[in-house]
């Protein structure tokens, strides 16, 4: 049977629990353990698919096509578990299959309640699908004290009636502040939030301390007193110089064994993190570094593109350099006297990433161009390849009204949504294969690459599999005047019907992804495309 670790936040939000939890589940499967991370988001959203991403960071989607927080594109790059729909739920979906039940009459009769259908719901949740693990992470979103997370806290107590003594522990991630004028660590907010925790009926049986400054012994032992806990299980957890660095600085301070010794489990042999260590030495120890510019739209919000950062971090540490990110926001080319050389010529590499709606894509389309012209190394990702298909019909193929109909009527449709350019059979087919046009095509979808391609040597195959979030496709009714401007359609769907990889052969790299690439990134095991961008930009910084 698997056993459980509840893991809550206390004092502020944006404790990096969400790394915490990906930490620990990376140490325990370091010690040989079979691990899963769950996230429980107690807002009232269904998903956060459809939440901007001001307000809430990338939409992490997941092979089967679940649009989830990015909390676990952590999980998945820190444990190399793919994630799934069942390891995100928030309130909103909780409540919309309680009132259909109850609307369907499940519940004959019975007043339906929050103790006990709401968390019987929650405890379901977590239980499913837990068979073959040894260790089931469950992070609570928000802060203890919050009234919406109040039937997860309820729904933890219960469960650790259930589960039984030994077989889960809570670990409660708090702030300890430094207070500048008194010189002091503050150890109260802790205390407070323990209390809170506490009053629940959930006592943690571990602590996790963020602070600034090292946690000083005394403090620690009076954290250790006041809060119920003992000393060796107050883990202090101060910033770290990258987040690939946090694993390892979690053991240093004892948080595996910490939360082993809860369960009572001989912690035995040291873990083997050789690949946290060879990972933190390349982000360390780099060789060189090379400028890569992002243009995109929610610029200044690096939450939104999370996955793309990190998977350009990954692309640095397979080359062994260090990566700085440019974000350039897409609308500065749009201004007529904006000079686009000005901000592109410093660069060594150029990326358009995913994007919904017209806004920038002028801008994105001219910086494709520039990299075009120049031998810039061009990654379009989704979006990003759209706008190089458009590019490349306007200025090469002489198709000077080429756009999207994602921006309104257009006569020149070079990319739109299935069922505007595809034959009436065509659409058919696919909706009968499950496909349906117009919809968002989201998760993991098979393509098959052209063997001669540039995109085949850089992933050693023909055959992937990458995840999608888009409604809109490049028209392959264009694709023959595109290829004649030097634009190959490298990658198709396995019916061919749709594009999924295009590239410029005779470009140093050049390449658009209908996909995702970015959310299957890992440190220890970067993207080959990332690794191959990354690369061609350390070849042109070179050059210039
Ligand atoms: N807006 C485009 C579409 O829906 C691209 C989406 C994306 O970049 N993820 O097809």
């Amino acid at each position: 049977m698997a056993r459980f670790i509840f893991i809550t936040g206390g004092v502020v939000s944006s404790l990096g629990k969400g790394l915490m939890a990906a930490s620990l589940a990376a140490l325990l499967q370091a010690r040989g353990y079979r691990v899963r991370i769950r996230k429980f988001d107690p807002y009232l959203n269904v998903d956060p698919g459809t939440m901007s991403p001001y307000q809430h960071g990338e939409v992490y989607v997941t092979d089967d096509g679940a649009e989830t927080d990015l909390d676990l594109g952590h999980y998945e790059r820190f444990t190399g578990v793919a994630a799934r729909q069942s390891d995100n739920v928030t309130s909103g979906r909780i409540y919309q299959q309680i009132i259909q039940r109850e609307r369907r009459g499940d519940y004959l009769g019975a007043t339906v309640q929050v103790i006990p259908h709401v968390t019987d719901a929650i405890k379901a949740f977590a239980l499913a699908e837990t068979d073959d693990l040894d260790f089931v992470l469950c992070e609570i979103g928000g802060t203890v004290g919050d009234i919406e997370s109040l039937p997860f806290i309820e729904a933890i107590r219960q469960l650790r009636n259930d589960l039984g003594r030994g077989n889960s522990v809570s670990i409660h991630v708090t702030l300890v502040p430094y207070i500048a004028a008194a010189g002091e660590l503050k150890t109260k907010p802790t205390q407070h939030s323990v209390r809170e925790l506490a009053a629940l009926g959930v006592q943690p049986d571990v602590l996790v301390c963020r602070c600034e400054q090292p946690l000083p012994a005394g403090e620690r032992a009076k954290i250790a007193l006041f809060c119920n806990v003992p000393t060796d299980a107050v883990v202090p957890a101060l910033d770290a110089k990258s987040i690939y660095a946090v694993p390892e600085q979690y053991h240093q301070e004892g948080l595996d064994e910490a939360v082993l010794n809860a369960f009572g489990i001989e912690p035995g042999a040291k873990p083997d993190l050789s690949r946290w260590t060879d990972i933190t030495d390349r982000l360390t120890n780099p060789e060189g570094e090379v400028t890569v510019g992002v243009v995109g739209k929610y610029v200044g919000l690096q939450d939104a593109y999370k996955s793309l950062n990190e998977a350009l971090v990954h692309g640095g540490i397979a080359n062994r350099v260090k990566v700085n990110v440019r974000w350039i926001d897409a609308e500065v080319f749009e201004h007529p006297d904006s000079d686009v050389a000005q901000h592109l010529e410093p660069l060594h590499a150029i990326l358009v990433p995913g994007a919904f709606g017209e806004r920038g894509a002028e801008g994105k389309i001219a910086s494709v161009k520039f990299a075009r012209e120049r031998g810039v190394p061009y990654f379009g990702i989704c979006f990003g390849m759209q706008m190089a298909c458009i590019e490349g019909a306007r200025n090469l193929a002489g198709i000077d009204k080429a756009s999207s109909t994602e921006f309104g009527p257009t006569e020149e449709p070079v990319v739109g949504i299935i069922t505007e350019w595809m034959t009436a059979e065509g659409v058919q087919k696919r909706e009968a294969g499950g496909d349906l046009g117009g919809t968002m095509r989201l998760g993991a979808y098979e393509a098959k690459l052209d063997g001669n391609s540039v995109v085949s040597s850089i992933y050693g195959g023909t055959d992937i599999s990458e995840r999608h979030r888009h409604r809109y496709e490049v028209n392959t009714g264009y694709r023959d005047a595109l290829e004649k401007g030097g634009l190959v359609f490298s990658g198709m769907s396995p019916d061919g019907m749709l594009p999924e990889i295009v590239e410029r052969p005779d470009h140093p790299w050049f390449v658009g992804v209908q996909f995702h690439p970015e959310l299957k990134s890992k440190p220890f095991e970067p993207h080959p495309l990332f690794a191959s961008f990354i690369a061609a930009a350390v070849k042109k910084s070179r050059l210039v």
